[in-house]
This record gives C-alpha cells, sequence and structure tokens, in this order.
C-alpha cells in the first residue's frame, strides 16, 4: 500500500514540476536548461528529463542560442507555438467571438458574430458549433488540444450549467461544455466571462500581481467581477463568486432577473447606459445622438463631448464607483482593474470619476494602500482568458491531451 501511495505522489509531484517549467516557458518566452534549473529549483536532470519529454511531445522545441553564466552558451528553450492550439470563445450579449490561439495566450486569428437580438440559446449554440467547426477545419494542420469558453452570467463550473445570462433568451440549465464536448470531442472548459478576465490579467501580470488580492471588473453588458487571492481565483461554494452586478446599489430599485432589486448592473451597463439615452432622446433633449443610435455613436458622442452623452458616462462611472466602494470594503484588494465596454469609452475619464468617487467613500487609510487601475491588455481579457483557462488545464497534465 505504502510504495502505491509513493508511486501516486511521485507522479503527482512530476506533473506539478511540469506545470512549473511550462509556466516558466511561458513567461520568459526563450530560457535554457539552466535558466530552468535555477528559477526552478529542480534538479540538472531533472529538467532535462522534462524537457526531452516535451521535445519529444512537441510540446517545446529548441530555438536559438542563449549567452549562459559564465559567457557559456547554452541551447533556448521555446514553447512550440506552431503546433498546438486552443480554441477560445467569448460569448455576450450581443454577439460572440472565436479564437484560435496558442498555449501562452497569443490569439492568432479572431473572428467576431453577432447575435440577433431574438435568437434563443439553442440557435446560438448552433451557430457557435458551426463556426467553431470552420475554423477547426480551416487550422486543421494544428492540433488543438483544448476549448476554453467565456460566459456571461453566473456559470457552475462543477456541473456544467449556466444559471442564467441577463438580456438573453433561454439560457437557463444550458449545458455549455457537455454539449460542445459531444460535439467536438475535445475537452472544453468554461468559464464565467469576468472570471476569464482575471485570469488574462494574472497571466499576462503574474510578476506584479501574483501575490496580492486582485479584482477585475467587467463593465459591459452587463457587470461581474473576478477575484484573485494569491494567485488563485475566488469561486465560492457553487462558483458563483464576484457576481457584483447583482449586488442592490437602491433597495428600491428595478426588479432583476436575479431576483434582487436595484443591482448595480441595472444602472451602469452599456444596456443600462443605452436605455437612460433612448429614454432622454425620445423626451427631446439636445444632443447630437439619433433615436436607436448604437453603443458606437454613444462612444462617438462622448468624444466628441456631447453633453448629454458625457452626462450619462460620468453617472455610469459613478454608479461604477458605488460597486467599487462596496468591493474593496468586502474584500480589501490592492488592485482594482476595471475593463470591459463600458470603461473603453473614454477610460481615463472613467479612471478619473472613479478614483475620485470611490477616495470620497472609503477610509483615507484604505484608500492609500488600493490601487485602481483600467485594464491595458492588448486583446479582448475575456478572450485571452477563455483561452488561459484551457491552455492551465493543458499546462497541468500536458500528455493527457494529446491523441495518439
Ligand atoms: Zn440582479
Amino acid at each position: 500500500m505504502k510504495e502505491k501511495f509513493e508511486s501516486v505522489n511521485q507522479e503527482k509531484q512530476q506533473q506539478m514540476n511540469r506545470t512549473l517549467v511550462m509556466n516558466l516557458l511561458r513567461k520568459k518566452r526563450l530560457c535554457s536548461r539552466a535558466e530552468l534549473a535555477k528559477l526552478t529549483g529542480l534538479k540538472r536532470a531533472t529538467i532535462t528529463n522534462i524537457i526531452n519529454d516535451f521535445i519529444q511531445h512537441d510540446y517545446v522545441i529548441e530555438d536559438g542560442i542563449l549567452e549562459g553564466e559564465k559567457g557559456r552558451r547554452c541551447i533556448g528553450i521555446r514553447i512550440n507555438g506552431e503546433k498546438y492550439r486552443i480554441l477560445g470563445i467569448m460569448i455576450t450579449r450581443q454577439y460572440y467571438s472565436i479564437g484560435i490561439m496558442g498555449l501562452s495566450g497569443e490569439v492568432y486569428e479572431e473572428r467576431k458574430y453577432y447575435l440577433d437580438a431574438r435568437q434563443n440559446a439553442h440557435e446560438t449554440m448552433e451557430d457557435i458549433k458551426q463556426k467553431s467547426r470552420q475554423m477547426l477545419e480551416e487550422y486543421k494542420h494544428t492540433d488543438v488540444l483544448a476549448i476554453g469558453i467565456a460566459v456571461p452570467g453566473p456559470y457552475r463550473v462543477e456541473d456544467g450549467e449556466v444559471l442564467y445570462i441577463t438580456n438573453l433568451i433561454g439560457w437557463d440549465g444550458v449545458m455549455l461544455a457537455k454539449d460542445m464536448k459531444e460535439e467536438f470531442d475535445i475537452p472544453v472548459y468554461v468559464e464565467n466571462d469576468a472570471n476569464c478576465g482575471a485570469y488574462a490579467q494574472l497571466w499576462f501580470r503574474e510578476e506584479e500581481l501574483y501575490k496580492n488580492d486582485i479584482i477585475y471588473i467587467i463593465a459591459g453588458q452587463g457587470v461581474g467581477c473576478g477575484i484573485i487571492s494569491k494567485g488563485e481565483l475566488l469561486k465560492g461554494n457553487m462558483g458563483l463568486a464576484g457576481e457584483i452586478g447583482h449586488t442592490s446599489i437602491n433597495f428600491e430599485g428595478p426588479k432583476c432577473e436575479c431576483g434582487n432589486r436595484g443591482c448595480l448592473e441595472k444602472y451602469c451597463s452599456t444596456i443600462a447606459v443605452m436605455e437612460k439615452v433612448q429614454k432622454r432622446i425620445a423626451n427631446g433633449e439636445y444632443t447630437m445622438l439619433k433615436s436607436g443610435c448604437s453603443f458606437e455613436d454613444f462612444k462617438n458622442a462622448v468624444r466628441c463631448g456631447d453633453k448629454l452623452a458625457l452626462e450619462e458616462y460620468r453617472m455610469a462611472c459613478e454608479f461604477l464607483a458605488i460597486g467599487v466602494v462596496n468591493i474593496i470594503n468586502q474584500l480589501n484588494p490592492e488592485y482594482v482593474i476595471i475593463g470591459d465596454a463600458l470603461a473603453e469609452v473614454e477610460s481615463q475619464l472613467m479612471r478619473r470619476v472613479v478614483n475620485n468617487k470611490v477616495k470620497e467613500h472609503i477610509r483615507p487609510v484604505i484608500w492609500e494602500k488600493t490601487q485602481i487601475k483600467m485594464n491595458d491588455l492588448e486583446y479582448n481579457p475575456i478572450l485571452i482568458g477563455a483561452g488561459v483557462v484551457a491552455a492551465q488545464k493543458v499546462f497541468e497534465n500536458p500528455f493527457q491531451f494529446i491523441k495518439e
């Protein structure tokens, strides 16, 4: 019995070492065996074995010569970006994106498809499957190891079930991972969109953020946040932690699909903002915007300094700030990072409004130790995060993903 335990532990240790090496290669891009040994604290022989296994399975390749210690030249190792890919899918309330991604979270190609507001979950899923199949077909010269999907709204990772998505029809109870896995026979991982965004922040800024508690808030068609504590995502009992959009900022406010009243996202989502803008246009208020205008038009109007658009944008930022105050008081994070569609309208204006409001509403000692930042990743963190969720699984046990 003892022997069995030992071998189980040994296998586990080996897997952890492989994950460690993969993550280092992802971060460093190019690294020698000696450097890997130094950074991981593992023996040179262990690193040699791991790299040999990785080379044999095409996970890494030798590439270029690096200047090592004492001027010694050594061979560089990097992740083989050409061989293995991840299919990342981001579902939003207005469109979905499908991306072919590398194991390090890099996006090779993204395709965006708009949804018809009347289409239900089943129809959308059929579309997503068809477009995914098309993409997989076009990239069949690479091996897509896993699919990662980001969904808005609460998602129960354990049961693989979407609870509900506000403003979309028929998503309650959709078994997303199971459905996609049956279709493609590739491992599928699904995560809430805000959590994906938080993973992306962690993945690309790990050096800076790893030790700290961070909150990534998405202020888009809905509002949510991903909470990372000491490098781990805080999930909650059912995997539903971080639904900041459904915390009330007005207990007498409008009823929300979640059962609560006056939910934050009823005040500072792109949908809420556009509803208010349309109402004011219908009331005949002066603005450059026309009835039925799109969010893009609104964005443009804010940037042109249109008074009505600016007022609504500032107001939404102030509402968001109240949500930020609540989350700071609950979780005391070191960093709060804000991103998504609403943040992208006038990122610096939002930062100023949120900062000022938060500063007024929390204790100075907490304010001094909290940093509010705007997302500055080049690609949409939610799509990157969808890929990262799947890539993380590959890193945890790389050989399990290769079909013989
Ligand atoms: Zn709600």
